[in-house]
């Protein structure tokens, strides 16, 4: 792995391995623009897929989570969250922008 100036902390990305580009279908990774902003990035270096705000991102996830498992969604604790939304979920594909994002959901 190559130094990163400012490694993202991977416990903070709630969707990481669940959010998927929706141009080339790879995982997007955690990652942070220059003032720290959290993002989720593209891995493929050809893909020009802008990079993903992440807080707002996984706002949208939860609401849209929390609409559809309300009753687990209340009782689960923030530290099981993503755990929650894996057994869940499948993948959320990005989209024609970040927006629009298409949740496989497993049941
Ligand atoms: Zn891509």
């Amino acid at each position: 792995m190559p130094p990163d100036p400012s490694p993202p902390d991977p416990d903070r990305y709630l969707l990481r391995g669940l959010l998927i580009c929706g141009t080339c279908g790879e995982p997007m990774r955690p990652a942070a623009t220059a003032t720290g902003a959290r993002t989720y990035v593209c891995p493929t270096s050809a893909c020009t897929w802008p990079a993903v705000p992440a807080a707002d991102v996984e706002q949208l996830a939860r609401a849209r989570y929390t609409a559809r498992h309300e009753a687990t969604a209340t009782r689960t604790p923030r530290d099981r969250r993503r755990d929650a939304l894996v057994d869940a979920l499948t993948a959320i594909t990005v989209g024609v922008s970040w927006i629009n994002l298409h949740y496989t959901w497993r049941d």
